[in-house]
């Protein structure tokens, strides 16, 4: 070999007996093989892989870690939590096709349904799905699905999955549920019959604000038909996104049930505090917390800006679930594609914010809030 091919064919030798502790990252675009016959491998289902847009042992390992906590037969990872959200609803709904999606859902979600499912023939009904009544109301004879949050965002109602599996199954509708706020570790809604669980892993699966990820995981042949929309569409995750949303996963229970332990604890300090018109958090769901979100609507007494510029070390960032505690304003974010009337409706005023309640200790977090609405009164 000259120079100019040596250079580019150096093989470890020692390569074989490599056991690393932990997964490599597989940043290759593609994969090689050795002959014809393995080639054809591949194509018969060996297991191997080929070409990284289509499959990556990174990305197969993100898919299968959430299927794991969530306990469905499979998953599959997707470079957004929206493009997760397309592959799964595509996976369900075709041209001609109507869907049943709540009204308060993430505010990307609700654009995605609204501005980009007509132009594929997909009709969707907004309703609450506070009011089951409502969601029966709306299924017509071409509904194939019902799509709502564990957790709603940013009131934070919890949904009653199992109220919402029996109407899907009366109608023979299936379900997709968005899990991002709960996490399996609050709530595993294929485990109630949910045929879908969906989950934007750049929040708490990945956990550290580092990544933007997606995880599609449910009923095998709805997966498969997932995978292979996102195969289509080119949104697979990438071989470093997904090592690293699997590494911060590893921490996902010490770092949810410190998160959600502040959250309560904060949202019964606020509940205490006169310039505090309403805390928005799930309590009823046990002594531990139920995730880490807590929103609270500010009585009038309070300048919001003001309150926005006393936050001390709290940061004011548009997403949420980092270890961080970080607040952010619903109207002027995740809300703000939706028209005035609806964020009205929903209750999301000038008023609202939306906290992501980080490891801090307890006392500081709490602290903080206290001391920035008596400076903004
Ligand atoms: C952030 C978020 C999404 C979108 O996820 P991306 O990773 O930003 O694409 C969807 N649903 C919920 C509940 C979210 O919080």
């Amino acid at each position: 070999m000259n120079f100019e091919t040596s250079v580019l064919h150096n093989q470890n030798k020692k390569k074989r007996t490599i056991k690393s502790k932990v997964t490599p990252i597989y940043q290759t675009s593609a994969f090689a093989f050795s002959d014809l016959e393995e080639l054809e491998g591949f194509y018969q289902g060996n297991g191997n892989y080929l070409y990284s847009r289509v499959g990556n042992p990174n990305t197969d390992e993100l898919g299968q870690l959430v299927a794991r906590l969530e306990g469905t037969p499979e998953g599959a990872a997707a470079s957004s939590g929206l493009s997760a959200i397309l592959a799964a609803i595509l996976s369900v709904a075709q041209n001609g096709d109507h869907i049943v999606a709540a009204d308060d859902v993430y505010g990307g979600t609700f654009h995605m349904l609204k501005e980009e499912l007509s132009s594929l023939g997909i009709s969707v009904t907004f309703v609450s799905f506070a009011n089951p009544a409502e969601v029966g109301a709306a299924i017509q004879t071409n509904t194939v699905l019902l799509y709502t949050e564990s957790i709603t965002n940013p009131l934070l109602r919890v949904e009653d999955l199992t109220q919402l599996v029996h109407l899907a199954q009366k109608h023979k509708l299936k379900t997709i549920v968005d899990n991002t706020f709960a996490t399996p570790l609050h709530c595993q809604p294929y485990r109630l019959g949910v045929n879908i669980v969906v989950h934007s892993a750049t929040k708490y699966i990945g956990g550290h604000s580092d990544v933007t990820a997606g995880v599609v995981v449910g009923d095998q042949e709805l997966v498969e038909r997932a995978r292979a929309k996102i195969v289509n569409l080119g949104a697979n995750s990438t071989p470093f996104e997904a090592w690293l949303t699997c590494r911060g996963a590893k921490t996902l229970a010490l770092r949810m049930k410190a998160q959600s332990a502040n959250a309560r604890a904060l949202a019964l300090s606020l509940k205490e505090n006169e310039h505090v018109e309403t805390v928005y958090y799930p309590l009823e769901y046990g002594e531990h917390g139920f995730g880490a979100m807590v929103t609270i609507k500010l009585a009038e007494t309070v300048n919001i800006s003001l309150f926005f510029k006393s936050l001390d070390w709290i940061k004011i960032v548009p997403t949420l679930a980092g270890v961080e505690t970080s607040v952010s304003h619903p109207l002027r974010t995740s809300h703000r594609a939706l028209p005035p009337e609806a964020c009205a409706a929903l209750g999301i005023t000038d008023q609202v914010v939306r906290i992501s309640i980080g490891i801090e200790n307890a006392e500081d977090i709490i602290a903080v809030f206290n001391q920035a609405i008596s400076k903004s009164i």
